[in-house]
């Protein structure tokens, strides 16, 4: 057997991109080490959104750099987007990588890793490539919760972001292909999926017949043992009344979306190419708020875009306010190659963007508290999912609402139950519950809509 040490940055597509790697060279036999002093090969699997997680990765090639000196015959590859995007200058810059290749051709790495361990020059494979699902993972996908890729790409063309570029326009899985995949994941013994794609809300308009999200919801929503979907990222753009109904009408879909504002101000997203205003943003939540009541929401915010003035951001924090977020994802805008964005001459100075940052996870920080608050004394369902990582002999999980609850198990091992608890306190990252009923009565807790009628 040969060793493969991987290293995943970036987002949630990603980790299941590196899991399909680490999956197709297992067949290969190359078998994961978390220690890359003894790995034949390492990949670093990369992300290109912000100019920040690039310098992670050059500065992680610059330590891999020593160990290639001491084993020369060590592969080190880089892949994703960063390799999409910066293709060749990679290896001008790192020359130590052997192999460079973006998502499109992951179906081909263990070809592609073959021609670099023979040494034949840097390889470098950039192009497009036809869409394939890959169904290899390293462990036979048993886990409680996964991640399911269902569309690739984005045609938005926001003038920050370099996701067109690295992930190319979008397609879609075929919803046969997607309901099949989760229906091994669940037949070893996974309960909560999450369907992933960069406008997941786009999916299935490419497809022939077309479809879209509130289908699939459906579909994957019959297969058995799957008792939670989860879904991201939603644009509010695609965002449409037929998914929200869906949102409340399919019982294992969790009342939890992530829905991206970016700017509360309209002057910001028109500059952004968003094709929606504030006031439409308003229209959808309190259309999802009515239909979905006790919707958790949360958000992604750029601060410091190009022309972004005090009073823009000050509208930016009012909706924040006004919308109530449980969470909010801050980031500070990033001046990306090749996007529209990065040649406006009005750019934003580092310290107003940090000063920003601060503010608006200050006013997140409040609301989400807030919304906390008002959890205390629930029953909600938890799917438990680990141990917890303050106190030991406790337990973990997530509420439908994706809050991580902590509580006391008494010794007993509840992992992939879903089990009732009690939340008695709120914390600032957290939740404290007590377990509110004997969890060998049955052999198993209902899930879904099942509990919720128990408990209503
Ligand atoms: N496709 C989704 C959308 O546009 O709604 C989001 C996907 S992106 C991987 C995650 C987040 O990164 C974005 O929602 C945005 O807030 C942030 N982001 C993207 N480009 C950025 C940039 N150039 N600078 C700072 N943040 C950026």
């Amino acid at each position: 057997m040969s060793k493969l040490h991987l290293i995943t940055y970036g987002c949630q597509m990603n980790e299941y991109d590196s899991e399909r790697v680490a999956g197709l060279l297992k067949q290969e036999r190359y078998e994961l080490t978390d220690r890359p002093e003894e790995a034949d090969l390492i990949l670093v699997n990369t992300c290109s959104i912000r100019e920040r997680a690039e310098d992670k990765v050059y500065s992680q090639l610059g330590v891999l750099r020593h160990l290639k000196r001491r084993r020369p015959d060590l592969v080190i590859g880089v892949m994703g987007c960063m390799a999409q995007l910066q293709k060749g200058r990679i290896q001008d810059r790192a020359p130590h990588v052997d192999l460079v290749f973006g998502s499109p051709a992951i179906a081909r790495v263990a070809e592609l890793v073959e021609r670099a361990r023979q040494g034949r020059g840097p390889v470098l494979e950039t192009g497009e490539g036809a869409l394939v699902k890959i169904a290899a993972r390293p462990d036979g996908g048993q886990r409680l919760k996964a991640f399911v890729t269902v569309m690739e790409g984005c045609e938005k063309y926001c003038t920050f972001c370099v996701v067109p570029t690295t992930r190319g326009r979008e397609r879609s899985h075929a919803p046969e292909v997607v309901v099949e995949e989760i229906r091994s994941l669940a037949e070893v013994g996974c309960r909560e999926v999450t369907l992933l794609g960069q406008t997941v809300n786009a999916y299935g308009r490419d497809l022939s017949p077309p479809t879209d999200l509130a289908a699939l919801l459906e579909q994957v929503g019959a297969i058995d043992g799957i008792e939670r979907i989860r879904f991201t990222t939603s644009n509010p753009y695609n965002l449409t009344s037929r998914l929200i109904r869906a949102i409340r009408d399919v019982p294992k879909v969790c009342e939890y979306l992530h829905l991206p504002l970016q700017s509360g101000s309209d002057r910001v997203l028109e500059r952004m190419n968003r094709g929606y205003t504030r006031a439409r943003y308003l229209e959808l939540i309190a259309e999802l708020q009515e239909t979905v009541p006790d919707l958790a929401l949360s958000t992604d915010l750029i601060v410091g875009f190009p022309g972004e003035t005090d009073e823009d951001f000050a509208q930016t924090v009012e909706m924040v306010e006004r919308i109530g977020y449980d969470n909010v994802f801050a980031f500070r805008y990033s001046r990306r190659p090749g996007t529209p964005a990065a040649l406006m001459d009005d750019q934003v100075p580092d310290e107003v963007k940090a000063e920003r940052n601060r503010l608006i996870l200050e006013a997140a920080g409040r609301v989400a508290a807030a919304r906390s608050l008002r959890l205390e004394g629930r029953v909600m369902e938890v799917l438990v999912d680990g141990v917890s990582r303050k106190s030991e002999g406790e337990m973990a999980g997530r509420t439908r609402c994706n809050r991580v609850v902590n509580f006391d198990a008494a010794g007993r091992d509840l992992l992939g139950r879903v089990v009732p608890v009690r939340i008695v306190r709120a914390l600032p990252h957290s939740l404290r519950g007590e377990l509110i009923e004997d969890p060998e009565a049955g052999d198993r807790f209902p899930a879904g809509a099942a509990m919720a009628a128990r408990l209503a």
